[in-house]
């Protein structure tokens, strides 16, 4: 007989929580905390979404998404996880570009920024000042219709390095682009130049495992391997959750999963107006990525200078379209030393991460398939000779995931990395207006993506689904 993953679970709970991202298991902590019955559901073996690892002979742990994040998470993970989370979060010190126009080594905040800015690209201090302080001074409730683009042009009328350095990480961070709304850029750059890039020492696996830990103290019901299908709506609000073929009742719903997948797929559109459908239709997904895993023979070593993030590209000049294409010329290496996971064995390993759209990859055959990610492999090798010589030889492990590989793990329609469009997020608020009890959590809108996006997203969620149960009252059912 198969195993049960819901064997003891009660027939009803307050909150049903889809999906074990950073945004989903935050909302579950917080409402968990408050002490509402929780139940929180994950499809996959592992907690975690897209911040996950594996493990590879040899002892080699891989990270997918620990590549840097803002120093906001400090204050969220100790606001609403643990100050263990939160002394764990430490900053990287070195952050490299290397492209024809230029190369240098920043700490990524503004001091440094305006350093680089003045001296190695003769801005003005008045100009990078005026810059910072606007993109600072930028709110979600700002003019939505000046581009990214239109502000760069604003304050460095035809400088194309200058819109690289500013521009390229933060399309790396969060796949925005130049035709984006430039709050997207505003927001996000100005949360990274407060105080530069942070990682988590320790390694995801550990982050994940203390946040599961304190789940359970929040007496979180955790269920991995549970696969919610479908969300009942009777009489415009949510009833209960379909998860491994069992119906559980429950007063709110907290999706993690894609918003596409939470509207046409769990729910089903019969249950929202026909303009909010459309709205939904039209919200675009961010793009996805393929990333090569790389991890040198035990004893090698890459020496520290080499930096923590590394955005390369041998493209003339920055285009969006380039840093997409199957043909790339854009690659962000993270450089993991042996500090990264203090507690296991000392080892050095190289993630190579490059934008992608999911189209160049589903269309394949198998063969195809197989031949495009050994394609993908071999020229990452290449490129990276250049700055760790041999690397063939010294290399013990080296595989290659598409956005194939996102879609599979996640869930996530077409793999895309950081969520939705920039107009998701309007749909994302919306949910509940449209069905009572009815939100959703999770990258989107690229402000609320990324790591400390997610998880702020999950708090802000949480604080809602905390005022409609605290009006309405608890249905009357017994539970086990
Ligand atoms: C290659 C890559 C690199 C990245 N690098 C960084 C980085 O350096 N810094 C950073 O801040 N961010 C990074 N990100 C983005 C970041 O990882 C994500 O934005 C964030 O982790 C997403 O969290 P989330 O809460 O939206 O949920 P997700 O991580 O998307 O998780 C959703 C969860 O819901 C589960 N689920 C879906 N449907 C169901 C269902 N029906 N039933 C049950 N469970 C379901 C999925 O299995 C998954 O566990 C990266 C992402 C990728 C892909």
């Amino acid at each position: 007989m198969p195993k049960d993953f819901l064997a003891g679970a009660r027939d009803s709970y307050d909150v049903v929580v889809i999906g074990s991202g950073l945004a989903g298991m935050t909302a579950a902590n917080i409402l968990g905390r408050a002490g509402y019955q929780v139940l929180l559901l994950e499809q996959h073996y592992k907690l975690g979404g897209m911040a996950t690892w594996f493990k590879r002979p040899g002892g080699h742990i891989f990270d997918i998404s620990l590549h840097g994040f803002p120093h906001g998470m400090i204050k969220s993970c100790r606001r609403y996880w643990t100050q263990e989370i939160a002394d764990s979060i430490v900053p990287l010190r070195h952050i490299r570009f290397d492209n024809p126009m230029f190369s240098l080594t920043t700490s990524y905040d503004r001091e440094d920024f305006t350093r680089l800015l003045t001296t190695k690209f003769g801005v003005t201090q008045e100009t990078v000042a005026a810059f910072f302080d606007t993109a600072r001074g930028m709110n979600f409730y700002d003019d939505q219709r000046l581009t990214t683009r239109e502000l760069f042009q604003k304050f460095f009328p035809g400088r194309e390095d200058i819109i690289r350095l500013l521009m390229e990480p933060i399309t790396y961070a969060n796949g925005s682009t130049l035709e984006d709304p430039a709050i997207t850029y505003g927001i996000v750059f100005s949360n990274f130049m407060s105080k530069g890039v942070w990682t988590f020492e320790g390694g995801t696996d550990r982050l994940i495992g203390l946040m599961h830990d304190d789940l359970l103290k929040s007496g979180v019901d955790v269920r991995i391997k549970c696969d919610a299908e479908k969300i009942h709506v009777e009489n415009g609000r949510v009833t209960a959750v379909t998860a491994n073929g069992r119906t559980i009742k429950t007063r709110a719903v907290v999706s993690n999963s894609n918003l596409r997948a939470t509207i046409f797929r769990m729910t089903g559109e019969e249950h929202f107006d026909k303009k909010f459908v459309q709205d939904a239709r039209e919200v675009r997904l961010n793009n996805s990525s393929t990333q090569v895993y790389i991890a040198l023979k035990p004893d090698e070593r890459v020496d520290e200078s080499m930096g923590d993030l590394f955005f390369t590209s041998t493209a003339p000049l920055f285009r969006t379209d380039l840093l997409l294409s199957r043909d790339i010329t854009s690659r962000t290496y993270s450089f993991y030393y042996p500090r990264t996971r203090p507690q296991g064995r000392p080892r050095c390993l190289i993630v190579s991460s490059t934008n992608a759209n999911y189209a160049d990859w589903a269309g394949l055959s198998d063969e195809d398939y197989q031949a495009s990610k050994q394609d993908l492999i071999d020229k990452t090798l290449d490129h990276l000779d250049r700055y760790v010589p041999n690397i063939r030889e010294r290399l013990d492990h080296v595989e290659a995931a598409t956005p194939k590989t996102f879609q599979h793990y996640t869930a996530h329609v077409e793999g895309a990395s950081f969520g939705t469009k920039f107009e998701g997020l309007a749909v994302s608020r919306a949910l509940p207006e449209q069905v009572k009890g009815l939100y959703h959590a999770g990258s989107v809108g690229i402000i609320m993506s990324g790591w400390l996006g997610a998880i702020n997203y999950g708090v802000i969620v949480a604080n809602d689904v905390d005022s409609l149960l605290m009006k309405s009252p608890p249905p009357q059912v017994s539970s086990q």
